[in-house]
């Protein structure tokens, strides 16, 4: 066994032409876990997820994937080697059918043993199964999310880059996503977990990492952090 990370994010400068968003960032994901990386609106979060996707290339640092630099390489090149971006926004094609979307994704990630087939993630996905023929738009947000999660696991990811999973679903719905990202999880699948929601990274992180202002500003355990006020208080409005 290798003690090196999966994912090593280390001193990462990007941004978006001459605005920079992200200072001097590092992050580590160890194979299995599930890290969140917490923080308020305009953070930087997703800019971090594009950064390691390869949607932005860093203008300084190093980001290695298995060991290998994957700095440079386009999200097309990522997703190959086993990443998946799950956004925020337009996770899916609304205007194809729940099955298209799955078989899309099986032709554009990685060659993997593990993936699932299309009919073994509408088997585990019982919701999309009834709805195999509708078409993505004809979804809720949470089975939006479902299908953009079950694309992430046809597509073979090994680490899934989870951008506000939560983010306007009712709450009973943000309930049923957690219990999805838990289960992923337990398929051996590991996932950085983006969320404003610090109590959905409390209930599902091994550790969480705090952004602020592009930079991280703390790392601990899902103990730790909710026991840290200050922290809470001063980067997550939360007293
Ligand atoms: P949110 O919860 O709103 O998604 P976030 O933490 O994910 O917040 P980012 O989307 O990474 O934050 O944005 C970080 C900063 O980068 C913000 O100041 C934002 O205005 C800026 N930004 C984001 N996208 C672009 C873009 N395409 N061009 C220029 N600036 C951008």
């Amino acid at each position: 066994m290798s003690a090196e990370p999966l994912l090593a994010v280390e001193d990462v400068d990007a941004g978006y032409g001459e605005t920079q968003v992200l200072s001097d960032l590092s992050l580590s994901i160890d194979d299995g876990e599930i890290v969140s990386l917490v923080g308020r609106n305009g953070a930087g979060k997703t800019t971090t997820l594009r950064t390691i996707m390869g949607i932005l290339e860093p203008t300084t640092g190093r980001i290695t994937y298995r060991g290998d630099d994957v700095s440079r390489l386009d999200a097309t090149k990522t997703a190959e080697r086993g990443l998946a971006f799950v956004p925020e926004e337009r996770r899916i094609f609304p205007e194809l059918s729940v099955k298209e979307n799955l078989e899309i994704a099986e032709y554009g990630g990685a060659t993997d043993a593990d993936s699932l087939s299309v009919g073994e993630a509408l088997d585990t996905f019982e919701n999309l199964k009834a709805r195999a023929g509708n078409a993505g738009s004809s979804l809720s947000g949470g089975e939006q999310q479902m299908l953009a999660i079950a694309r992430a696991l046809v597509g073979g990811a090994d680490l899934v880059l989870l951008d506000e999973p939560t983010e306007g679903l009712a709450p009973y719905i943000v309930q049923d996503v957690m219990d999805i990202v838990a289960d992923l999880n337990e398929r051996g699948i590991t996932v950085l977990l983006v969320e404003q929601n610090v109590h959905v990274c409390l209930e599902l992180a091994d550790r969480n990492y705090v952004i602020n202002q592009g930079e991280i500003v703390y790392e601990g355990s899902s103990t730790e952090l909710e026991a840290n006020e200050e922290v809470l208080d001063r980067y997550l409005g939360i007293t």
